[in-house]
C-alpha cells in the first residue's frame, strides 16, 4: 500500500531456505532485487555485495559519517548529516 513514488529503500539481506537438496541461500531486496539460490551463504553474501556496488554512489556531501548512529547504509543519502552540512553554510555564510 506504499506510495508508488516512495523512494525505494535498500535493505538487502540473505534468506535461509530449506529446499528438497538441503538448505539454500538467496539473496533479497525491498527494492525487488533477488539473487540465485546458493548453497552456501558466502555465495548468496557475492550475489548481495554485487548489488551493493551496482548501486549509484551517493554524493560526498550527502554521505553519512556516523552511520551507526544515523541507522544510515552506505548507499543511502543521510538527510541528517546533510542537514548538518547546510546548518553549517548557513553559519559561515
Ligand atoms: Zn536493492
Ligand atoms: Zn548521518
Amino acid at each position: 500500500m506504499a506510495a508508488a513514488s516512495a523512494p525505494v529503500r535498500h535493505r538487502p539481506t540473505i534468506t535461509r531456505t530449506a529446499g528438497q537438496v538441503g538448505t539454500v541461500y538467496r539473496f533479497t531486496c525491498p527494492c525487488g532485487a533477488t539473487g540465485e539460490e546458493q548453497a552456501a551463504r558466502r555465495m548468496a553474501l557475492v550475489d548481495l555485495n554485487q548489488h551493493v556496488m551496482s548501486l549509484p554512489r551517493v554524493p560526498a556531501d550527502q554521505q553519512c559519517r556516523i552511520p551507526r548512529t544515523h541507522d544510515c547504509s552506505l548507499w543511502e543519502p543521510c538527510g541528517l548529516c546533510a542537514g548538518q552540512l547546510d546548518l553549517f553554510d548557513l553559519e559561515v555564510s
